[in-house]
């Protein structure tokens, strides 16, 4: 999987493309992350990127000319073009599982009152956001993608089964996880995560996700039980484990 990010300020990504499960990732050849300074494409002699926004208005806009060049200059047939903007697609966890099929993702990074839309309108396929707020720039969004985008790649994350667990993965929240000690300020893990029953320990933590998540995110148990392509028999166990625990 390769990752194209045209920034304004590839330094911010200098410790997130070295730490953790990532730095891991890029280390073993897993994934591959480029950096490209869409300065250096800018034709004009003082290398500027941005201007006054046509019509007025506070704030400067990124302009065309190094936006075009830079990504004439990486995009490839398989490329997609991710414009990470707050008037995109919210980004779910669905869309990541499908982004990870992907093989050469393009994250384009904007700043200031963002870039002018004729670069949008002619470039780019998909418009992400990653929450209903405004940040400075794009590069923590190209970060949160490439992190849940790349954990989902084959072999980072050594146990398949961990990130299938996980919150959102099937549409519902994790369960508690505790670890040693087994009593911690005077209070003790529950007895059925030392117990050595494999089946019960499943059946506890299965439970637990359903009530945690509709306790904390009712809209996402609600989704479920509406959604037709949700199989009966699951369906059918929310709907009991809530019924007994309420
Ligand atoms: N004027 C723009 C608006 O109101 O829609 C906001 C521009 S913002 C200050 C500068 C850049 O930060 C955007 O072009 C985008 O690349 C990035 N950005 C801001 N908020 C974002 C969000 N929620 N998700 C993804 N990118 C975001």
């Amino acid at each position: 999987m390769n990752f194209k990010v045209l920034t304004l300020f590839p330094e911010m990504f200098d410790n997130f493309l070295k730490a953790s499960v990532i730095g891991k990732a890029i280390e073993n050849k897993l994934i591959n992350v480029e950096l490209i300074n869409i300065r250096d494409f800018s034709e004009n002699k003082h290398k500027s990127v941005d201007d006054t926004s046509y019509g007025g208005g506070p704030g400067m806009v990124m302009t065309p000319q190094p936006l075009k060049d830079s990504i004439e200059f990486i995009k490839k047939n398989n490329s997609k073009v991710i414009f990470l903007s707050p008037k995109g697609e919210k980004l779910t966890q669905k869309k990541v599982n499908s982004l990870v099929l992907e093989e050469d993702l393009i994250l384009l990074c904007g700043h200031y009152e963002g870039i002018d839309q004729r670069i949008i309108d002619k470039y780019v396929d998909e418009e992400i956001s990653i929450g209903d707020y405004v940040l400075t720039g794009g590069e923590i969004g190209a970060m949160v993608l490439i992190d849940s985008i790349g954990r989902l790649v084959k072999d980072v994350i050594g146990d398949e089964n961990s990130f299938k667990e996980d919150s959102h993965y099937n549409g519902l929240l994790d369960y508690p996880h505790y670890t040693k000690p087994q009593i911690f300020d005077e209070t003790k893990v529950p007895d059925v995560l030392i117990s050595g029953n494999h089946k019960k320990i499943n059946e506890w933590r299965e439970n637990q996700s359903i009530l945690q998540t509709y306790k904390k995110r009712p809209d996402m148990i609600k989704k479920i039980l509406n959604d037709s392509s949700t199989e009966k028999n699951f369906s059918e166990k929310i709907k009991k484990v809530i019924k007994n625990n309420l």
